[in-house]
């Protein structure tokens, strides 16, 4: 089970969000087949959409787009906030990794492009704000969006480990951010901090890394856990959505699916999930328009 900690400095200066999303990457890369690069590009994007949903109240969605230029295409994500996530992204068949390493390379084949967060507190107009992409490793494009953006000193780290065959070993990250009242002093050090700590991929590797994390957050700093949050990749569709999508198409349309497919099969761009429609249920969509 994937979860969500909430914590703040004791002198409440600080906060700080650590998550375990393992098991969010690793469905999500079932139900799309992702290859190495393609894998961690979704996955941190996943994250960082959990990060900007457990920062909202309330009944909202946060949807997070990255329109690269490269070869990933677009990844986009939503999330509520109960914790739900689902996400998908355009080229799944990414992989490209540095031959001496084996790292697997993310940024430049996000290429340029924005990072685009859509917030919809359930009032029917979405809110969207909008910053470039900084390096197209999608951690540093969250802090970025945080800090211009939403206007709070941010930092985070986030990262998709993978296994021997390319599947997801262990998912994860962290978000810090600054608080009205933070001294200079107090700033500097958790700065000093941050920049000193081990590579977020470390930290992961380590047997309890949503301890690892904490830890190298806040060192001897004194800190309290606010929440603690079950999170976990979800897809709301059901047949009905899609029912009511292809009852928005023209009659003829709905016709001509009806006589040449002799049926409509609906594929669930979100997770991956087929519909189908055979020929009585579109004679039956085409006669309630009649
Ligand atoms: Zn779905």
């Amino acid at each position: 089970m994937d979860k969500l900690i909430k914590s703040i400095s004791t002198s409440g200066a600080f906060r700080a969000y650590v998550l375990d999303s393992t098991e969010t990457v690793r469905t999500a890369q079932e139900k799309h087949n992702t290859l190495s690069s393609s894998t961690v590009a979704l996955g941190r994007t996943l994250i960082a959409n959990q990060i900007l949903a457990a920062n909202q109240k309330g009944d909202s969605k946060v949807t997070v787009k990255v329109i690269g230029d490269s070869s990933f295409g677009h990844v986009i994500s939503v999330a509520d906030t109960n914790g739900h996530v689902k996400g998908y992204i355009q080229n799944a068949g990414v992989d490209i990794k540095k031959t001496a390493t084996g790292e697997v390379l993310v940024g430049p084949f996000m290429g340029n492009g924005h990072f685009v967060v859509i917030t919809d507190y359930g009032t029917g107009r979405p809110y969207t704000s909008t910053t470039p992409l900084v390096s197209g490793e999608i951690g540093e494009d969250l802090a970025f969006y945080l800090t211009e953006s939403e206007q709070t000193p941010s930092a985070v780290g986030l990262n998709v480990l993978l296994d021997e065959n390319d599947k997801v070993k262990t998912a994860g990250g962290f978000m810090l951010q600054v608080l009205p009242g933070a001294t200079e002093e107090e700033i500097m050090r958790y700065e000093k901090r941050i920049q000193n700590m081990p590579s977020i991929s470390s930290l992961l590797e380590s047997d309890d890394h949503i301890e690892a994390l904490l830890k190298a957050i806040y060192g001897e700093d004194d800190y309290k856990v606010l929440s603690e949050e079950e999170i976990n990749f979800y897809c709301d569709c059901t047949r009905e959505r899609f029912e009511g999508a292809l009852t928005t198409l023209g009659k003829a349309d709905l016709q001509e699916m009806k006589d040449q497919d002799h049926g409509a099969e609906i594929v669930c761009q979100f997770c991956g999930k087929k519909y189908q429609f055979n020929e009585t249920d579109l004679e039956e969509m085409i006669n309630d328009k009649a």
